[in-house]
Formats: structure tokens, sequence, C-alpha cells
């Protein structure tokens, strides 16, 4: 960051903005790239280019562009969306989807996008899926977009190449700064045309930033160097699931009392019991917000050992073993 060359983004002079845009256009097999402030504002400005006003997206009721970025599409597109239940594997059922989708009648709006995200809620979604999924949708002639905040968590998982996911997409949007800790920034990935659009809306939206080669030599730090040991977290969450499941209290009865997926561990606490454990956590300078809980890089095995340790302790639970 300290030595990154740097010039003006709006007119597409930061070299090193560039490079970041084009390193991620090529890893997965895209034309262009778009360095964007956030994850939100990529899936954003892939609703703004993709559809217009009237038209319609169809999403998961529990998808990321659905339900956690303020309706960015509506407000500000004039784009309705149409969501549906993931299935347990995090997928849209084609079925589903054909159902939802609207004739062309002037009663309805045009149905003109799906999204997906992988992964969905730490889940990976299949290869066999995605081929499937997009060959339906190139059949109905609808645009796809993948919400890809954690699309190399997917990758490295299924250990394949990103452009095997990204080929099923026309964009996708995808996170340097969770998973991958990059401090700032997302990268829009998809055709010239597309990405050419993007970057108009980006700059009405007052994300044309100046010199923000600081910020993406960052982001190709992290795509070159912490793609790999997203594994690590992966394993962490499996240890961490592992142990948990041993502690009897830490489960409904009865219930399968945690899965992980990936990176992510889900606890399944009645909301009483869990807020017991969270400021059991807390007095133990342990700090969780809800009932997932997700690994990175700065989270290290020693921690999750730390976690366990502590967990192991709270009053009410015991080792089943
Ligand atoms: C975090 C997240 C986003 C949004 O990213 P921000 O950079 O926080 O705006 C989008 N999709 C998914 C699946 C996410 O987890």
């Amino acid at each position: 960051m300290v030595k990154a060359k740097t010039g003006d983004d709006v007119y597409g002079e930061d070299p090193t903005v560039n490079e970041l845009e084009q390193y991620c256009a090529s890893m997965t097999g895209k034309e262009a790239g778009l360095f964007v402030t956030s994850g939100t504002q990529g899936n954003l400005l892939a609703l703004l280019s993709h559809c217009q006003r009237g038209d319609e997206y169809i999403a998961g009721q529990e998808a990321h562009t659905y339900q956690l970025e303020a309706g960015g599409g509506a407000v500000l597109g004039g784009i309705q969306p149409q969501p549906i239940l993931f299935n347990d594997r995090g997928e849209l059922e084609l079925p589903l989807i054909e159902q939802v989708i609207k004739p062309d009648n002037i009663h309805f709006a045009r149905t003109r996008l799906l999204c997906l995200e992988n992964t969905q809620s730490g889940k990976v979604l299949s290869l066999d899926y995605l081929a499937e999924f997009s060959d339906f949708a190139d059949s109905r002639k609808l645009a796809k977009h993948l919400d890809g905040a954690r699309v190399f968590n997917a990758a490295i998982y299924q250990s394949v190449a990103v452009t095997q996911i990204a080929q099923h997409f026309d964009t996708v949007s995808i996170c340097l700064s969770k998973g991958l800790g990059a401090p700032v920034g997302s990268v829009l990935v998809g055709s010239a045309e597309t990405l050419a659009s993007a970057r108009r809306w980006r700059k009405m939206l007052g994300g044309g930033m100046r010199q923000a080669g600081v910020l993406a030599a960052a982001g190709i730090y992290a795509l070159k160097h912490h793609l790999d040991r997203l594994a690590e977290d992966h394993h962490h969450a499996s240890l961490l699931a592992a142990a948990l499941s041993l502690i009897t209290g830490l489960g409904r009865e009865g219930t399968a009392a945690l899965t992980a997926a990936t990176n992510m561990v889900f606890l399944d606490l009645p909301a009483d019991r869990f807020d017991q454990l969270r400021a059991w956590l807390a007095e133990h300078d342990i700090i969780v917000s809800t009932q997932r809980l997700v690994m990175h890089r700065d989270i290290s095995t020693e921690d999750v050992n730390r976690v366990i340790a502590v967990c192991q302790q709270f009053p009410g639970s015991g080792d089943r073993a």
C-alpha cells in the first residue's frame, strides 16, 4: 500500500486500480473489472446495469442482495425484487424460478435477472447445479449475477479455479475485505459493455474514488497471498464445530447441536440461552454478535482452541464424552 503508484481513477489513470481490475477480470475469465467501495455497491451496480426501471430480478429470500442491502435496486433503480426461498443447499430450485418468471404482459414487471450467492451462508453450490442454472437462465434469456462475496471460499473448498464458477454468470461481485483480509473494497467483473454501464452508475452513486491505488494495492496483495489460506478457515470451522458439538447445553436436545459450512459455524441455541453464552464469552474477552461464527485470517488455531475452552466452562453445560 505504501509503495502503490496512484493516479486519478475517475479518469481511469490509477495504474494500481487498473491492475487490480484486470487481475480480477483475468482470474475470473471476464473482460473487465470495476473496483467498488463495498460488496453492497458491487451488487447494486450489477442490478442497475442489468435491469431498467420496471424490470424485476429474482433472488433468494435470505440473499444479501435482497435482504441486507437496504432495497437499493428498488429505491435507486425502480427494480422490483422477486424473492423465493433457497433450498437447504443454498440453491434456487429451477421449477420455483420458473413459477415466478413473469409472462410478457402489461400487468407484470419484466423479469430480467437471476441472482445467486456462493457461498450461501457458507454453503458451496455444486458445479452441476451452476451449469443447470446457467443453461436454464440462458434458455429464458435472463441475465445471471453472482454475489460472490465468498466465491473464493467455494473455489478453494471445491479445489477448482474460480473461472469454473464464474463462467456460469454474466457478472460476479467479489469481496476483498472479508475472508481475504484487505481493508476495503470489492470488485465487480463482467463484460466490457456491462461494466461500462456499472462505471457510470458508480460515479452517480459517489463511488468514483480518486487516488484509490493504495486500497487497490491491498486487494492485489490479498488476492495473491490470501487465497490458499482460506482452507485454514474451513479447517478452523470444522474443528470448532466438532469440539462444540461434544458440549451438552450448546445445542437443542435431540437435534444436531450445530453445523459447519466452509468458514462458518452455526449454533442453534434458544435465544435466552444464546444471550447467556454471549455474556459468558464477553466476560472472557470473546465477542460474538450472532449464532453464526465466522472464521477469517485474524482468527488463529490458538484463538479457536481458546473459544472451545471457554465454552467448555460455560455454566450449565457439560462434556458429553
Ligand atoms: C458482506 C456481504 C455482502 C456485502 O458486502 P459489504 O462490503 O459489507 O457491503 C454481500 N453479499 C454477501 C453474501 C456478504 O456476505
